[in-house]
């Protein structure tokens, strides 16, 4: 992916830097809702940025020092929300442009929430569990006083999982003297998670396909699809689209693609070749491709599930797929955008088809703030009806103010962010 080629031209490195992404995207979106320039300065920056040095005694004996991050984004709506990332390419500007983007999303599908996102740079594919585990609570520990159910309900993201969460629920309840299971969500639901989170940021991906499918008049069945990315939100996409009749023809991790032309690939079977060996490469009955390559097949879907710039100006030209759903954050550079809009390609911006993970996190927050515990069903019914609602309201208004649903998400989410910030006041 671009972001591991160096070294890189100035223009290059502006356009693959997320926050100076996130901060095009916000002045283009003031400029487009008219926004109060006194408002549009405080949410360029975060409201708070916690940077830590994590000491972790390593299984060798020795020990090393991890940089971790927290940024608070904004919290006009509600409690800061945001994951938490580890990752050895994490970068301060990252985890500001992932945490603005949590604002916008939460407020875009109308959760009570604010923004926030963490990291941790290291390499948990190169760390014992062990490790992983001494490092997600010493970070715990170093960032207690600032996170809580009413203060950041913390997520997982990229390389951490149910178990990170568990660690966390454990060091902050071990701090506050008694348990505290709605400080986390995306916990197992041995300890309050919810029904159907596990698979929530696809299934919700796989709404908004259904829905531009409608709006671009594509019949699901026999649609054909390329996948970028097998983890959770990839896997899962995946399986999902092909449970509505479309061909998954391609996936990649981050080892390489494969291609299967015809009936397309049975993803879950995909996924258990890549339990077992580590990758999705190898899949019998199918041709390798390259990552690139997978980006440009002539598909009517295409799911970025992956990282950051994954459609940059160098490849949004030859993309074909007419319909692209944002499963990863800030899979598509603004320049690429521009390309994608005039090509009229119907992208469905990550901020609304990536929700569907902290809409279900905010329903399992919920569900713990009651002591209640909800079934699958009623849990994707909430899911749908959520989503599918900030699907209408985006289209509305990026067709209102004739731009595209990347632009109609923006207006929406900073427009009910700057209403928050303008009632509330400034304090003293
Ligand atoms: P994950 O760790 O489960 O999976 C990431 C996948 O991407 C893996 O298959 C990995 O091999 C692959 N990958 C890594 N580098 C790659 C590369 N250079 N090219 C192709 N593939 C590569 O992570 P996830 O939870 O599925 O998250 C994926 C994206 O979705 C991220 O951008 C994340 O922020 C976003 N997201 C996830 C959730 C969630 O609930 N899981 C919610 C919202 C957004």
């Amino acid at each position: 992916m671009e972001r591991v080629v160096f070294p890189l031209s100035s223009e290059q490195s502006r356009e693959l830097n997320p926050y100076e992404n996130a901060l095009k995207q916000l002045s283009d979106t003031a400029e487009l809702i008219s926004l109060d320039p006194d408002v549009h300065e405080m949410l360029r920056q975060p409201k708070r940025i916690l940077s830590v040095s994590i000491p972790v005694k390593m299984d060798d004996g020795r020990v090393k020092n991890f940089q971790g991050y927290r940024v608070q984004y904004n919290d006009a709506r509600g409690p800061f929300k945001g994951g938490i990332r580890y990752h050895p390419k994490v970068t301060l500007d990252e985890v500001k442009a992932l945490a603005a983007w949590m604002t916008w999303k939460c407020s875009v599908v109308d959760l009570p929430y604010g923004g926030a996102k963490g990291g941790v740079i290291c390499d948990p594919k190169n760390m014992s569990i062990s490790e992983k585990e001494k490092v997600t609570r010493r970070f715990t520990a170093m960032i207690a006083d600032f996170i809580g159910p009413y203060r950041d309900v913390p997520a997982p993201d990229v390389y951490t999982d149910p178990q990170t969460m568990a660690w966390i629920l454990d060091t902050y309840s071990q701090i506050k003297g008694y348990q505290v299971p709605e400080c986390v969500t995306g916990k197992p639901i041995s300890l309050g998670g919810s029904e159907g989170r596990s698979n929530s940021t696809a299934r919700g991906c796989v709404f908004c396909v259904r829905e531009a499918a409608k709006v671009a008049n594509i019949p699901l069945k026999g649609a054909t699809a390329a996948i970028q990315g097998f983890g959770n939100a990839g896997s899962w996409s995946a399986i999902f689209l092909s449970e509505l009749g479309v061909k998954v023809l391609a996936v990649s991790d981050s080892k390489g693609g494969i291609l299967s032309r015809g009936n397309g690939l049975d993803p879950r079977r995909v996924l258990e070749h890549k339990e077992k060996t580590g990758s999705v490469v190898g899949f019998n009955g199918t041709e390798e491709i390259s990552n690139e390559e997978l980006l440009e097949l002539d598909v009517d879907i295409l799911i970025p599930a992956a990282l950051e710039n994954a459609i940059t100006a160098k490849n949004a030209s030859k993309i074909r797929a007419r319909i692209i759903s944002e499963a990863a954050n800030g899979p598509t550079t603004p320049e690429a955008d521009k390309v994608l809009e005039r090509n009229k390609v119907l992208l469905v911006p990550d901020i609304l088809a990536n929700a569907g993970g902290v809409a279900v996190s905010y329903l399992e927050w919920v569900q713990n703030l009651n002591r209640q515990h909800w079934t699958e069903d009623e849990v994707n019914q909430k899911l749908e009806q959520k989503i599918v609602s900030a699907f209408k309201s985006v289209l509305e208004t990026s067709k209102r103010y004739n731009v595209s649903m990347r632009s109609g998400a923006l207006a929406v989410a900073v427009q009910r962010v700057a209403d928050a910030i303008k009632t509330l006041g400034i304090w003293p």
